[in-house]
């Protein structure tokens, strides 16, 4: 086996991402992937029919076009690139109303003053204090390493920065009924505020400002979301390395207090000089290398991880036409909406979704958002047919038992088929050419990085999120083997598409190595007024 300056495990968007700029400075890396194909939580398949891809898990990238990877690694020479729709989001709801959110303010504002012109003009004003004036500063929190309370108190001062923090006290839904006064608005926004999937739990509000300025910042991937991973290995290839599928790490070697290499489930060892970064959960890593090396409250902690209360139940479909929804006589944008929330018509039933999941249960209320990618992007679904679908919230385990997704699959399918039709007036058995309901316990199976069908590796309450994700002696993504790095969602800023924990590792290693860059990192959050 050839030797590697350093191994990724790992071979979704995280991991791929770190493989990359490595890569760029010059590293022969070897990254290791436990699937048949890469990809993780950026798969694109075709499970309906052959033809109609589908993103199986990321759909949505949010803020790419501020993000730094795209330009730092030249991706769409790789082959990666992303539209960003018009129509960013709306909600729709059973009486055939709507609200819409342009990438236009102004049209974004009229959708809204429909229902709230105290509503229209909040909206004006947190556009403009975080899509536009903190914008670089929550760009730079997203891809720095997270900070201490005490050390954002002391980067940030002045009453917009303090406005910013102030969010931490409270939580999500709090945040948006102190914004926002007409019903329909804080139920949209409220589960907008969801698509991260945070735990609606005190302190929870911190998330607000970072999620609202990616308000009209969606893209979809060309082609699918596995285009990201594929252009990230087609950089390490270029470089060098190689990335090897069907190679399920199983244990980190180490010599004294150093990481030296990996072994793979059929016995094979793999050596790197330099380094080895994870992207795969946390408390799986720290078992792959030794508990020993870590302190009791890291492990205390990693013990009792939260994996999340809900997952999601992805419907797709494959259709003749694209879904209309009823709310186009109210709002004629709605046709050209690319992320489509339904299924709550008030915060109660918000409420009532959420408590249904904490309990395991299948939800009463099915709610969460949707997109036909083949509406923006014919390469989605063959000519002059559609791929669709739409992902409401639901637990792991229905009834405490998560088999119970395969024993009720088709029981399951047409309840969320059902709600659908409430608010679509075109999915009946003519147009679905085929459907396939992909559940919790199928996203635990394809990746065994989500644990329970964990969407971010682990759930997102204020004790798991910046600095304390997963403790705050693990969440600049080093640790404390050296040599060994955390580069995937279980660190600092997270799951989601935005690539940061695999960027925040990237420049750790870069740091440590004294390697050369090509690119100039996104610089600290400094804030002053
Ligand atoms: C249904 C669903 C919808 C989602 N929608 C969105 C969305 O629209 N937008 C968004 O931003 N995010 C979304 N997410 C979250 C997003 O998919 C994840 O945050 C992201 O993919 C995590 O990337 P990662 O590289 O950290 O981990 P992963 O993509 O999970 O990559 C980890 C890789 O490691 C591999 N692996 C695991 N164990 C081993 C081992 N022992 N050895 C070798 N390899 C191993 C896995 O197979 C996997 O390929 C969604 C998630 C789900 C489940």
């Amino acid at each position: 086996m050839a030797n590697y300056d350093g191994i990724i495990i790992g071979a979704g968007h995280n991991g791929l991402t770190t493989a990359a700029y490595l890569s760029r400075s010059g590293q022969k890396i070897m990254v290791l992937e436990a699937n048949p194909e890469i990809g993780g939580g950026t798969a694109t398949e075709e499970p309906t029919l052959p033809g109609y891809r589908a993103n199986l898990h990321a759909n949505f990238f949010m803020g790419l076009s501020q993000a730094p990877l795209m330009h730092d690694l030249e991706l769409q020479r790789f082959g990666f690139s992303y539209l960003e729709p018009e129509v960013q989001q709306a909600g729709v709801f059973r009486d055939g109303s709507c609200v819409v959110i342009h990438k236009n303010l102004d049209k974004t504002c009229d959708s809204l003053a429909r229902f709230s012109k105290h509503d229209a003009d909040t909206f004006r004003e947190l556009h403009h204090r975080y899509v536009v004036e903190l914008r670089p500063l929550l760009l730079s929190l997203t891809y720095n390493a997270p900070l201490s309370p005490d050390q954002l108190r002391d980067r940030l001062s002045g009453p917009k920065a303090k406005e910013l923090l102030s969010h931490a006290k409270h939580d999500l839904f709090s945040v948006v009924s102190e914004y926002f006064n007409d019903d329909r608005i804080k139920t949209l926004f409220t589960s907008y505020m969801h698509v991260i999937t945070t735990e609606n739990e005190p302190g929870s509000g911190m998330v607000f400002p970072g999620i609202f300025a990616n308000v009209t910042g969606f893209t979809l991937p060309v082609g699918g979301a596995i285009a990201y991973p594929l252009a990230c290995a087609r950089i390490v290839t270029a470089g060098g390395g190689a990335v090897r599928t069907n190679a399920r790490v199983r244990e980190i070697t180490t010599s004294g207090s150093r990481a030296t290499g990996v072994v793979l489930d059929d016995g094979t060892t793999i050596t790197a000089d330099r380094f080895i970064a994870s992207s795969i959960d946390t408390p799986t890593t720290v078992a792959m290398t030794g508990r020993d090396f870590f302190d009791d409250d890291v492990i205390g902690k990693l013990d009792n991880w939260h994996w999340g209360n809900h997952s999601l139940v992805t419907l797709h479909l494959a259709l003749k036409q694209a879904p209309i929804y009823k709310a186009r006589d109210f709002d004629p944008d709605i046709d050209a909406a690319f992320n489509v929330f339904f299924g709550m018509e008030d915060l109660d039933e918000v409420r009532s979704c959420f408590r249904d999941c904490e309990r395991n249960r299948f939800p009463d209320v099915l709610m969460g958002n949707g997109a036909c990618n083949s509406a923006f992007d014919p390469s989605y679904a063959p000519t002059d047919r559609h791929s669709a679908f739409w992902w409401p919230f639901a637990p792991y385990a229905t009834d405490g038992d998560p088999t119970n997704w395969d024993a009720k699959r088709e029981h399951y399918t047409r309840r969320v088929l059902d709600v659908w039709r409430e608010y679509a007036v075109n999915l009946g058995d003519e147009n679905v050419e085929a459907r396939y309901l992909y559940t919790p316990l199928d996203i635990a199976r394809q990746n065994t990085n989500m644990v329970q069908g964990a969407v971010r590796m682990g759930a997102y309450i204020p004790d798991q999120l910046g600095v304390n994700r997963p403790h705050p002696c693990l969440s600049g993504t080093r640790t404390p083997v050296e040599g060994l790095y955390i580069c995937g969602s279980g660190v600092g800023n997270g799951g989601g598409m935005n690539g940061a924990p695999g960027y925040i590792a990237a420049n750790a290693i870069v740091d440590d190595l004294g390697l050369t860059r090509d690119w100039t990192p996104v610089a600290p959050p400094e804030w002053s007024e």
